[in-house]
């Protein structure tokens, strides 16, 4: 089965509205400078709730090839949870994915695998795709306990979701100790883990499932890594935090199989 590979950029609370266009269209500038094929790879924005309306408008009025997603969402339909954004919100801003549990998310505002769980099943019910995140910390690294310890994280996001709902959703595997730090796992390290998902998933639901779901590598991805990386069997795409940032570099990511 052909995963299509999946480049989602994660602008974290960086951006605002204004500048949002100049990163937009330089981006979309250097890409069809570069000859980018969308059909070999798909590359998502995942920006600012702020800073919805504004790429919306442009992938729009542009017909610009760019995936729209937002980087969290309520686990709650509606109602008195006063600064939260619900899932009818961003469908109906024409979001397409949403990140759930990233790290930063699980460490600063306390998310647990059963709150991302929720949140993973109300994005589903929304009509858009979670970007289900996972990954361990250094302590648990240096215990050699990270393989376990991230599939404890995939059994408990993804815990009464059909089968057909995990085909088609995204598992970002990112260790911590690699986020913004400069410090990548190695592509063996990377394809160690993702390849233990990958039968995780197959334990838990059928090949079938395992064989579709996309699973990104997330943690220090640049232009100068992002071939060796994709070169793995069991990764199919990169999240990407700083480099998402910068056009060219992101760009080049995009176009990882030149
Ligand atoms: C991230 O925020 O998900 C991330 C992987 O960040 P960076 O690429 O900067 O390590």
């Amino acid at each position: 089965m052909m995963r299509k590979p999946i480049m989602a950029g994660n602008w974290k609370m960086n951006v605002d509205h204004i500048e949002a266009t100049g990163l937009v269209e330089k981006l979309h500038f250097t890409l069809v400078d570069k000859d980018w094929d969308p059909a070999k790879s798909e590359a998502v924005l995942c920006v600012p709730f702020t800073d919805i309306r504004t790429v919306r408008t442009l992938i729009d009025g542009d017909r610009l090839n760019f995936g729209l997603g937002a980087q969290n969402v309520s686990q709650h339909d509606n109602g008195a949870y006063t600064g939260e954004i619900s899932t009818a919100m961003l469908s109906k801003l024409g979001v397409g994915y949403v990140i759930v549990g990233h790290s930063e998310r699980r460490e600063y505002y306390g998310e647990t695998d059963a709150i991302i769980n929720a949140k993973a099943l109300k994005v589903l019910a929304a009509g858009m795709t979670p970007i289900v995140c996972v990954g361990e910390g250094l302590d648990i690294r240096k215990a050699g306990q990270h393989v376990e310890y991230t599939l404890n994280q995939v059994r408990g996001t993804l815990a009464d979701l059909t089968a057909e709902q995990v085909a088609g959703l995204v598992i970002a595997y990112e260790p911590v100790w690699a986020i913004g730090t400069g410090e990548v796992a190695t592509p063996d390290d990377a394809q160690e883990v993702c390849g233990a998902i990958r039968k995780e998933v197959a334990a838990l639901y059928d090949e079938a499932t395992a064989e579709s779901v996309r699973i990104q590598y997330g943690g220090s991805v640049k232009s100068g890594n992002v071939a060796q990386i994709m070169g793995q069997p069991d990764i199919d795409g990169a999240l990407v935090g700083g480099a998402s940032l910068q056009p060219d570099e992101f760009a080049a990511i995009v176009r990882f199989y030149q």
